[in-house]
């Protein structure tokens, strides 16, 4: 494992993602290394293969500084404007616990009154340390991606991240704090089409938390992805296999989305953007 310390050229960073008009990723890299990452390709800018993602964790040791200098060129502080923590990387993975660079950057948007959308994204509930900081923005939300309600599911797909069920209590902890929170169903799992209860169970938990917005995604196959995927899951059997190259169909991708919107109906939910999202329409 290789954590270097490094100095960004810039760090706020505008988005084409949906929901999202600027990113802050305070690492290069991500610990949490899940088999299924689409910004796995984010190795190349910095010498590294797809096959080292989860090996290498760069810190933006001036992401702070940056972000000071570069929130004031946004206008009217901001208003109208989401910036998202994080997009190719997790913003509370272990070595924030050390280096603070998401807290310290939150403190930025704090001091300097930030009007906009402050969105958070992670695998962990590190991001319950930050509620002091989270309760003085104006405007802010914490999300946890949630793939399964099972945490032997979560060791196999996302190696090193918090188990599922920490993230489940994150969320309770954040909701009842205050902060609004929207829970990441995503990427959905190419199992889940036959095993609608747990995709029920993950819709129910995720209610019972207090939470009620919530996106859902796709698998994203792109050809990257599942080489990287095959070769961090060599025991997956033919049949497995299978399941995945499934899930690359248009067929499956609409049954699911059917079953998707049965769900959050059945637990009064509010899906964002109104629909399941998939990576190649974007
Ligand atoms: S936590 Fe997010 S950024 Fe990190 S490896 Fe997993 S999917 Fe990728």
């Amino acid at each position: 494992m290789e954590i270097k310390e490094t100095q960004a050229k810039s760090i706020l960073t505008k988005s084409k993602l949906p929901d999202a008009d600027y990113v802050v990723n305070p690492y290069t890299g991500c610990r949490f290394g899940c088999v299924y990452c689409y910004a796995s390709f984010m190795g190349r800018y910095v010498g590294k293969d797809t096959a080292d993602w989860g090996e290498f964790v760069y810190i933006k040791i001036n992401a702070p500084e940056l972000l000071e200098k570069e929130i004031t060129k946004l206008k009217n502080k901001g208003k109208g404007i989401s910036i998202l923590f994080s997009s190719v990387t997790d913003p509370y993975q272990g070595v924030e616990a050390k280096y603070q660079l998401t807290r310290k950057c939150l403190k930025v948007l704090v001091d300097y009154e930030f009007e906009g959308l402050v969105s958070i994204l992670t695998k962990s509930e590190m991001v319950t340390r930050d509620i002091d900081l989270l309760k003085k923005l104006k405007n802010v939300e914490a999300g946890l991606t949630i793939t399964s309600i099972d945490d032997s599911v979560s060791r196999f797909f996302e190696k090193y991240a918090p188990n599922v069920s920490q993230r489940f209590v994150a969320l309770g902890q954040l909701n009842k704090a205050g902060i609004d929170t929207y829970a990441f169903v995503g990427p959905l799992l190419p199992n889940y089409i036959n095993k609608m209860d747990s995709l029920d169970s993950i819709f129910r938990k995720i209610k019972n938390t207090g939470t009620t917005d919530i996106y859902v995604e796709h698998i994203n196959l792109s050809k990257y992805i599942y080489e990287r995927l095959k070769n961090e899951l060599p025991d997956l059997d033919n049949k497995e296999l299978e399941m995945f190259d499934k899930s690359k169909n248009k067929d499956y991708r609409i049954k699911l989305d059917k079953i998707v919107k049965e769900l959050v109906t059945k637990y009064g939910l509010k899906l964002r953007l109104d629909d399941t999202i998939y990576h190649k329409d974007l």
